[in-house]
């Protein structure tokens, strides 16, 4: 039995590797360590109280991948269910023809299935940074009076912030029957283009679970994770015979060759069939936490650093 997790995730583990230690299955462990990073107001990244998009809506992402079978669940662009992972889980269990669901279609289903529905997903405190990051881009009045009607465009290129636009909750787990699940909640970047999806409800960018070979699940930057195809690249490249490490490395190694304007930072988890597991992150210091089933608590691990130069276009 072993859990992986993104650095945020502490606030779950503990509760995750109760469940697999009672018999659980490792998507019971990685559905009860999110909701856990969900329901936490002080994670401004995660679930409820995470950062808004540009009009002060909260539009949530996540997935779920079962490496068993490789069904997987998303949904993206969700506003008022804080628990994310566990619709996504529906969507998964639901059997619907489907893999992913995103804004009204998701919110539906939601509904449907009497997921858990929240009205306010926003403490005061996160909708004063909010308006406070608008009036440096100097239309929060436009904002408010006529929000159909404001060119977001520059607003969203000016208002991100390389340096605080994101956080996600990555949850990986192998039970004791040896099968492996992945799974990756967000509220993406702060301020972002409303609709914006990143790579945390896509399967293969963001989330990969592959119980022949391992799984990965990625923070960071997600529409560079989009396009290289991150965590199936790094369950594909251990299919095709390298070994954690080195998978984990190309595959963020493939990132240096993303063109455009907008390239910032990449973080993963992952780990393969028997076990051994990696983190590596563009950013000094970053950190990720395990647990193994004979371990008392969790402990952390340095991510290795792979050097990815970042551009950021539009603050130039
Ligand atoms: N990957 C997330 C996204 O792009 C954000 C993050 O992890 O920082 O939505």
């Amino acid at each position: 039995m072993l859990i992986i997790a993104s650095h945020n995730g502490t606030i779950g583990i503990r509760q995750a590797m109760a469940a697999l230690k009672n018999g659980d299955s490792a998507m019971d462990a990685v559905e009860i360590g999110t909701r856990l990073v969900e329901a936490d107001p002080s994670d401004h990244t995660v679930g409820c109280n995470g950062y808004p998009n540009i009009l002060g809506e909260l539009e949530l992402d996540a997935s779920i991948m079962d490496g068993r079978t490789l069904d997987s669940g998303a949904v993206a662009v969700m506003r008022g269910f804080p628990y994310a992972i566990s619709v996504a889980r529906q969507v998964l269990e639901r059997k619907l023809p489907h893999v992913l669901l995103a804004g009204e279609g998701a919110e539906r289903f939601a509904r449907e299935i009497g997921a858990e529905e929240r009205g306010e997903m926003l403490s005061d405190e996160i909708r004063q940074v909010w308006r406070a990051r608008l009036a440096t881009v100097g239309t929060a009045q436009d904002v408010d009076s006529r929000p159909d009607e404001t060119a977001l465009l520059d607003m969203v290129k000016f208002a991100t912030d390389p340096e605080r636009v994101a956080g996600t909750v990555n949850f990986i787990a192998i039970d004791s029957a040896g099968d492996i699940c992945s799974g990756v909640s967000t509220s993406g970047w702060a301020w972002k283009y409303p609709g914006r999806i990143g790579d945390s409800p896509i399967i293969g960018a963001g989330n990969y679970a592959d119980n022949r070979y391992g799984a990965c699940a990625c923070t960071g930057m997600g529409e560079m994770a989009i396009r290289a195809g991150t965590a199936r690249s790094v369950v594909l490249y251990m299919r095709m015979g390298m070994a954690l490490e080195e998978a984990a490395h190309t595959a963020m190694r493939d990132l240096r060759d993303l063109g455009g304007e907008t390239i910032g930072d990449m973080n993963l988890i992952a780990l393969d069939r028997h076990g051994a597991h990696i983190g590596l992150s563009s950013e000094v210091g970053r950190k990720y936490i395990y647990q193994t089933g004979d371990m008392l608590q969790h402990a952390e691990m340095e991510r290795g650093l792979v050097d990815l130069p970042r551009r950021w276009g539009a603050r130039r």
